[in-house]
């Protein structure tokens, strides 16, 4: 059976990708950065950087956030799409830019010590405090 082929892109359309094959399950991740730069805390599914092809990436533009890491974004519309470790063998991508329906679910919290004060977590997923340390890794989703 092929591999299952996902769509998604920024609210403009400057960014647009496929991703194809399995992708880890969401996280929520509440750290600072992720705040800011998302307004809020962000969503992440994540692939190997082979399975994700640009489709359009006129609009795509990255920041260096940390040393290795870096974040792309729409440079017209704003929109938060990627997260990488450069030197890394995976990719993650903002959940609410993927095209419904995406066939994923949220699994848990990360960074949850730096959450915003004006939002309660509410479900039962786990929670770390910091990174998971790949405990919420697996379980990927076809
Ligand atoms: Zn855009």
């Amino acid at each position: 059976m092929a591999d299952r082929v996902r769509t998604g892109g920024c609210l403009c359309g400057g960014v647009r990708y496929r991703v194809a094959g399995r992708l880890r399950p969401v996280v929520d991740c509440h750290c600072g950065q992720c705040r800011r730069t998302h307004g809020h805390f962000a969503a992440y599914a994540t692939a190997a950087k082979p399975a994700l092809e640009l489709v359009e990436a006129s609009g795509l533009r990255w920041y260096g956030s940390s040393p290795g890491v870096r974040r792309g974004f729409c440079g017209t519309c704003g929109a938060s799409v990627f997260w990488e470790r450069v030197e890394g063998p995976e990719i993650s991508i903002a959940a609410g830019t993927l095209d419904a329906p995406t066939g994923l679910a949220t699994v848990g919290h990360i960074f949850v010590a730096d959450a915003g004060d004006y939002y309660a977590i509410t479900d039962d997923l786990p929670r770390f405090a910091g990174s998971a340390e790949g405990a919420l890794d697996g379980g990927d989703v076809a």
